[in-house]
């Protein structure tokens, strides 16, 4: 837990963002910036500052997005149209938040 990062406080219920999903691992909301119909982020709720941060314990968390991933795809309807999946990492790969998050993007007609 960062006190300062913003997924952090989302993840622990500090915020009045809605959320779509959550277990003991992760959390899932919609992004507040939508860059396609249906753009929400997967995000864990151990503060991991990026890919380049997981480490060999992480194994279990990078198998549950995907596999809630695929889930949320199907219940927001984007399963069979198609939808992407994406880390952005630190700065030059358009990373913003530095604690870890998958975007699921799709719905585009
Ligand atoms: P990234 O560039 O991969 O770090 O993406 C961070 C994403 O978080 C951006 O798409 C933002 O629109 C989104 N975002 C930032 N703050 C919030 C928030 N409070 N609730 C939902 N999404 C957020
Ligand atoms: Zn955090």
């Amino acid at each position: 837990m960062d006190k300062d990062c913003i997924f952090c406080q989302i993840a622990r219920g500090q915020t009045d963002t809605e959320m779509l999903y959550q277990s003991d691992t992760l959390v899932v909301f919609k992004d507040i910036n939508p860059h396609a119909p249906v753009h929400l982020l997967l995000v864990p709720k151990s503060h991991i500052r990026s890919i380049n941060d997981l480490g060999d314990a992480d194994r279990e968390i990078l198998a549950e997005l995907t596999m809630v991933a695929k889930e949320m795809a199907r219940e927001h309807g984007v399963a069979r149209s198609g939808y992407k999946l994406l880390y952005n990492v630190e700065k030059g790969g358009g990373q913003l938040i530095f604690h870890l998050h998958m975007h699921l993007l799709g719905g585009w007609k």
